[in-house]
């Protein structure tokens, strides 16, 4: 299922992120081979007995040493409850059932979905017979878990990929619809996402249908705009709005997830008003990490009342720096509440959705590589000159991915790397989407 997503709660040091991190283990080589982002500590991708999930720590979220700590992991474990599909509950054999353990298995044992306790540090025997305290919690799922040697983390992982839905059989989903290009609006609290989407919506001809996935616990609205056809995935809430939770990272980032998944380009919105901020930054990796492509829309451009001709031009070279290196990102000034270039946004991410699936023919990549690879060497490693002979693009992917063949594959480091990429994309138009480089032997 698309977007299954896993949240890890718990109090602080009970092993959450070792845990988390064991989790992810395996997926490392391919989160980093992701062009010009950066791994945290927060949320990825973990894959076990052929299944792909999101994990995310809530740990990461809260800051540690705080007295409002309680306070935040009670309001972390009602969104993962509202926004997860499951939920782990890491306790801790060594200091037994706390009060706030306590607390928080009452809130746990309300819901329906699947929750997994996990007694965490049963690192030998004597732990395991201390560790029986927690049936007494009344947990169906229990596990007795050492994230620190890996014992038991098998069986907790068997036990949450069972519970996760096997993809929509392709016959369930509207075969038009499956080919139509699919935009989730995405970002933090407040920046005007709701009021885009309404602004979109408000002009109902536009709608054709609203399509409610049986799996999905997304909205997926079709529009049919200036005889351009798309959909617009919307998780469920954006418009019927709960302030509740507003001003939590950990709520955008899990509504991010959810709506990224299923889409192919992500219209990533800020705020005028504000100076891109890390949590947007963690949002726009997050969406360049899982290959989607991107449109970044500064909104409420109209509350700028001092525009110089250079104003605009200003916060775009701002925000490119932030994301750099991958700053080959459409940047649009818009008005969510005003109506202004909002069409122009759906435009760019049609856009976007082309060059995502582009395909360049492998002479045409060659002809123009070749003169790169020409232009500027790779640089000579231990006495051996490093020589790449050919490239070409990988059939079948969903993100743009290109395999240079060379001698010494390994030795290629990470600056021609960024040349090459640099190449491809003065070349051929991938503005919006992150590409994948792969070096292999021949
Ligand atoms: P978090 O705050 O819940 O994310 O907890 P951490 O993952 O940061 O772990 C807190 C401490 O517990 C660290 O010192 C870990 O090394 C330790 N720890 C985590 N898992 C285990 C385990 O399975 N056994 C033991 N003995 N220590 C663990
Ligand atoms: P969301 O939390 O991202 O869905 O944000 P909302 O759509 O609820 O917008 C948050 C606030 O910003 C509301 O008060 C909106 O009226 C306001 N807002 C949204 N877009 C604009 C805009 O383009 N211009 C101005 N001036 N205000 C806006």
């Amino acid at each position: 299922m698309a977007g299954y997503t896993v949240a890890i709660v718990g109090r602080p040091n009970v092993g959450k992120s070792t845990f988390f991190n064991r989790m992810l283990e395996q997926r490392k080589a391919i989160v980093d081979d992701v062009s010009g982002v950066t791994r945290d500590r927060q949320y990825g991708v973990a894959e076990w007995n052929g299944k792909n999930f999101n994990v995310i720590d809530t740990g990461g979220f809260v800051p540690h040493g705080t007295d409002i700590f309680e306070k935040e992991i009670r309001k972390q474990v009602l969104i993962a409850i509202e926004e997860a599909n499951a939920v782990i509950f890491v306790t801790d054999v060594t200091t037994g059932i706390t009060d706030l353990d306590a607390e928080m298995a009452d809130m746990l044992r309300k819901t329906s979905k699947p929750v997994y306790l996990m007694v965490n540090k049963v690192d030998n025997h004597q732990r395991s017979l201390e560790a029986t305290e927690f049936y007494s919690m009344g947990f169906e799922n229990i596990f007795f878990v050492s994230s620190i040697s890996g014992s038991g983390t098998g069986e907790i992982l068997d036990a949450v990929t069972a519970n996760i839905p096997e993809e929509e059989s392709l016959s369930s989903i509207d075969d038009e619809e499956k080919d139509l290009p699919k935009f989730a609006i995405i970002g933090q609290p407040n920046v005007g996402k709701s009021s885009l989407l309404n602004a979109l919506i408000g002009t109902e001809r536009t709608i054709v249908s609203n399509i409610a996935g049986t799996t999905r616990d997304t909205i997926h609205t079709r529009y049919k705009l200036f005889q351009k056809d798309f959909i617009l995935i919307d998780t469920a809430g954006l418009r019927r709005k709960t302030k509740v939770h507003e001003n939590l990272e950990f709520y955008s980032v899990i509504r991010a997830i959810r709506a990224m998944d299923e889409a192919d380009v992500c219209l990533l919105v800020l705020d005028a008003t504000q100076d891109m901020t890390a949590q947007d930054l963690n949002i726009f990796s997050l969406a360049a990490r899982k290959g989607k492509g991107i449109v970044l829309l500064v909104n409420k451009w109209d509350l700028i009342t001092d525009k110089q001709t250079n104003t605009a031009r200003d916060y775009e070279k701002a925000i490119k720096k932030r994301i750099a290196p991958f700053s080959d990102v459409p940047v649009l000034f818009i008005s969510a509440t005003g109506k202004t270039r909002i069409y122009q946004a759906v435009e760019k991410a049609l856009e976007v959705y082309e060059n995502r699936k582009r395909r360049i023919p492998t002479a045409e990549l060659n002809e123009v590589m070749q003169e790169a690879l020409k232009a500027y060497q790779p640089p000579v490693v231990r006495g051996n000159p490093i020589k790449i002979k050919y490239v070409m693009q990988l059939p079948n992917t969903s993100v743009p991915s290109f395999a240079f063949y060379a001698n010494f594959p390994d030795e290629i480091k990470e600056p021609y790397k960024n040349y090459l990429e640099n190449k491809l994309r003065e070349h051929f138009g991938f503005s919006g989407v992150p590409i994948r480089i792969y070096f292999r032997k021949k």
